[in-house]
């Protein structure tokens, strides 16, 4: 009964009619829109929660589970009818080995950390992985010294086992590969996701942590130095209109709130009415399509094949589900992005335009030359939440707390971008061990409503 409550208790004050529709029309300016909120919000019941995260992706679960098991009690809201369906559900469910970012990076850290910790997790919970180990591949001579570079940082971040081979030896491991040199990484692996967070729901809420799906947060204000989440059904915003102005049903007053809503992030940190907006970067999307294997009875590899990575992406690389079947996949696409609540709803275009495959096959047969016309059929898309646009170079994930924008008791997950399944574990024990501050908060403001321990 427990994880119905929230949603019973949106449900119980809407039947009270304390949800009211405007009828209110005009252009809202972002400014205009918070404050207009705010005012609203001052109006609708509150509730007081020790724990919020925003988002049940893989990294808002390993958040929720890891505070929970420190015995903090969790309240996990998500926009959609479950756990894990944006990009949780839309990746290459690799398990990197930490080779690609730069030294000391949040990435180089929490990929080669959450790499260990996730193997183990897996292994301790069944979860079904394999360690099948990749090469990445050089196809021509003028692509070598980018594979030294990748070694040495790799080396660097301290990924084990990587070995440089020559091509006879990359060809003896798999015969239908074409390369000039590859570097070995046997570290890497793939893994089920969706058996991942379905494993991190249980242990949240085995250990008191509440999911309210279809639950959106739409904004926040902030009152005496501490946050107040503004907070609506999902339905209700349906049919929204960017014309139109939106209305909380529920304020939440948390001792801490992990914005961990992905693709959303910086939306939403925009709607933190009283956040220094300077505070918040821009965020870029670059979509990415995967076509699979198809007409081909043996699949023809058996490690994760790459090339070397391409601007916006890792490159069109050969991934292997653990049912066996074969993608290639994601290229680069970069997409403009949609309205906030578009997003919130995860209205993105994921479909996967046949015609791309024009350019998909030239670029695996740099690796794969028998790959037969017409083998490729759509697969899926997914869509990275980027904090560089367009020929920048790559930027780190940005784990951003009290420090970097002064609100206590708020931790923003900007650009979470992968390698973040591989470092969810890793984000989520980062998180919890930095204990954010929450004594620095001011009074809690009635406004004429009693505040209720939930
Ligand atoms: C094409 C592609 C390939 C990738 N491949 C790999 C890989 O092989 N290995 C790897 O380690 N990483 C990979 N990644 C990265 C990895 O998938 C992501 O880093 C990870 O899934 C992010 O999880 P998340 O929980 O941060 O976000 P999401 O999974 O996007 O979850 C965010 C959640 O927030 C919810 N939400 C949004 N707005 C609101 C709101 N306002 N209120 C309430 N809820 C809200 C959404 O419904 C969603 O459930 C890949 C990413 C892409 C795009």
């Amino acid at each position: 009964m427990m994880r119905y409550a929230f949603e019973c208790l949106l449900r119980k004050r809407n039947s009270k009619g304390i949800l009211r529709s405007s009828s209110r029309r005009c252009i809202v300016q972002k400014k205009n829109l918070c404050s207009s909120q705010r005012e609203t919000a001052r109006t609708v019941p509150r509730e007081r929660v020790e724990c919020v995260v925003i988002g049940a992706g893989v990294v808002g679960l390993a958040v929720a589970r890891e505070l929970a098991l420190r015995g903090r009690q969790v309240l996990v809201l998500d926009s959609a009818p479950t756990f894990g369906t944006a990009t949780s559900s839309r990746n290459s469910e690799v398990i990197h080995a930490g080779i690609y970012y730069p030294p000391n990076s949040l990435k180089a850290i929490l990929c080669v950390r959450g790499r260990e910790m996730l193997y183990k997790y897996c292994s301790e919970h069944n979860i079904p992985h394999k360690q099948i180990g990749k090469l990445i591949v050089a196809t021509g001579a003028s692509e070598i010294p980018k594979l030294d570079d990748l070694m040495n940082r790799g080396i660097q971040n301290g990924v084990d086992g990587l070995k440089k081979i020559e091509a006879s030896e990359a060809k003896r491991m798999e015969p239908e590969l074409q390369c000039v040199k590859a570097l070995l990484s046997p570290a890497s692996g793939i893994v089920d996701t969706h058996s991942l967070m379905l494993s991190l729901v249980g242990e949240a809420e085995s250990h008191r942590t509440t999911f309210s799906y279809n639950t959106t947060v739409i904004g926040a204000h902030l009152e005496g130095n501490r946050i107040y989440l503004h907070v609506s059904e999902t339905k209700h915003l349906e049919n929204w209109n960017v014309r139109n102005l939106l209305h909380p049903e529920l304020v939440l007053i948390p001792e801490l709130v992990v914005n961990s809503t992905g693709l959303s992030a910086n939306a939403l940190a925009n709607r933190f009415d009283g956040l220094h907006s300077g505070v918040v970067p821009s965020g870029y999307y670059a979509r990415g399509c995967y076509f699979t294997l198809s007409n081909t009875r043996i699949r023809p590899f058996n490690h994760l094949i790459y090339p070397i990575p391409e601007d916006g992406g890792l490159g069109v690389h050969v991934t292997l589900d653990l049912d066996g079947q074969v993608r290639f996949g994601p290229d680069v696409e970069w997409i403009e992005g949609i309205d906030d609540i578009s997003s919130f709803l995860n209205r993105f275009d994921y479909s996967v335009c046949v015609n791309r495959s024009k350019r998909f096959y030239p670029e695996i047969r740099k690796y794969y030359p028998n790959l037969k016309d017409g083998s490729l059929e759509p697969g899926y898309a997914g869509i990275r939440p980027k904090l560089s646009g367009p020929r920048q170079s790559p930027v780190d994930f940005l784990i951003q707390g009290e420090d970097a924008h002064g609100v206590p008791g708020l931790v923003n997950l900007f650009g979470i971008e992968s390698p973040g399944l591989t470092s969810s574990l890793a984000i989520a024990e980062h998180i919890a061990a930095s204990r954010p501050k929450t004594k620095d908060h001011g009074p809690i403001v009635e406004d004429g409503h009693r505040s209720q321990e939930a």
